[in-house]
C-alpha cells in the first residue's frame, strides 16, 4: 500500500509564506494499492481539493471510490464540495463511517446540509456522482474490492476521547497494516485502547497538535501531544511513526525543529509533509 498525505494541517487551512513545507492544507489521506492503482481516501479536509485533481489527471478508472470519515468537524469534510471525481456522472462514491451507526441519525445529512445552497453554490445532488452512505455500526469490516483476484481488505476503527467523537482506522491488507489517529485526547495517560489498536502497525498516524506545554493549556480540545503519539508509537511496537494535524500556529521551522527532537527520541518517525508518498 502507498500512503501519501494530501493534508496535514490541523483545525484550518494556512497558506502563508513559512507554511510551505508541511503544507496548510486540513487533513486527507490517500491510500493506493500498487497492483491495481485503485484508491481510497481518509477524510476530506482541503487536501482532498488536490487528491481528486491529482486522479483524474492520472486517468485511472475506478468503479467505486471509499472516503471513510475519521468524524465530521470542519477541518476533515471542508474540501468536500471540491472533490472532483465527484463530479463525474454516474461515478460512484461511498462514504463509510464505520461504528458511526449509533451515534447519528444520518450521514447524507451531514454532506446536504454542508452543500445546502445558504453555503455553498452546488448542492449533492447536483454532483453528479452516485453517493452511498454507509453509516455502520459494527467497528470491523472485511471489504473485497470488485477486482478479479481481490485481496480483502480488513478496516476497523476505535473511538477516540474527541469533542462529538472520533473513530481511529486501522487498515490491513496482505500482512501490511496502516493505523490512523487523529483527533484524539488521551487524558492524564496514554488511552490503552490506543495502544491495542495501533499494536505492531508498520505505520502509524498520530495526532500531534501540541507540545506538552500547549497540550497543558488545551484540555477539552481534543488532541494529543508530540510526546503523547511517540509513547503510543512505542508501546505499541510501530514500526514507522508519522505525526499529524499540525496546529495552525506551528510553522515549517517549528515543526522541522520538533521532527529533529521527535527523532531523537524514536528514530522512525517523522513530521508528515503534504504530498509525500510513502510504501508500505
Ligand atoms: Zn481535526
Ligand atoms: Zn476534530
Amino acid at each position: 500500500m502507498l500512503v501519501k498525505f494530501y493534508g496535514t494541517r490541523g483545525s484550518i487551512p494556512v497558506c502563508s509564506p513559512g507554511f510551505q513545507e508541511f503544507g496548510g492544507n486540513t487533513t486527507c489521506i490517500q491510500i493506493r494499492v500498487k497492483e491495481t492503482n485503485n484508491i481510497a481516501v481518509l477524510d476530506a479536509g482541503t487536501g482532498i481539493r488536490e487528491l481528486g485533481k491529482d486522479f483524474l489527471k492520472s486517468g485511472h478508472k475506478q468503479d467505486e471510490i471509499f472516503i471513510a470519515f475519521t468524524h465530521f468537524h470542519w477541518d476533515h469534510i471542508q474540501g468536500f464540495p471540491f472533490f472532483a471525481p465527484a463530479l463525474v456522472k454516474n461515478q460512484k462514491i461511498n462514504i463509510l463511517a464505520l461504528g458511526w451507526g449509533y451515534k447519528l441519525n444520518s450521514l447524507e445529512d451531514i454532506f446536504r446540509t454542508q452543500m445546502r445552497k445558504e453555503y455553498f453554490p452546488v448542492q449533492l445532488e447536483k454532483m453528479g456522482a452516485d453517493f452511498n452512505f454507509m453509516l455502520l455500526k459494527e467497528t470491523k469490516k472485511v471489504f473485497e474490492p470488485r477486482v478479479k483476484k481481490p485481496t480483502p481488505v480488513l478496516v476497523k476503527t476505535n473511538k477516540h476521547n474527541h469533542p462529538g467523537g472520533a473513530y481511529g482506522y486501522r487498515i490491513e491488507r496482505k500482512g501490511k497494516v496502516i493505523v490512523f489517529c487523529t483527533d484524539i485526547e488521551h487524558g492524564i495517560s496514554i488511552d490503552e485502547n490506543v495502544v491495542k489498536f495501533a499494536e505492531n502497525a508498520d505505520l502509524l498516524i498520530h495526532d500531534a497538535q501540541y507540545t506538552d506545554e500547549e497540550l497543558k493549556k488545551k484540555s477539552g480540545w481534543g488532541h494529543s501531544s508530540f510526546n503523547q503519539a511517540i509513547e503510543v508509537a512505542e508501546r505499541a511496537n510501530v514500526k514507522l511513526l508519522a505525526l499529524t494535524h499540525h496546529d495552525p500556529d506551528h510553522d515549517d521551522e517549528f515543526l522541522k525543529k520538533m521532527e529533529v527532537k521527535c527523532q531523537k527520541r524514536f528514530s522512525n518517525c517523522f513530521v508528515a509533509r503534504e504530498k509525500t508518498e510513502i510504501e508500505i
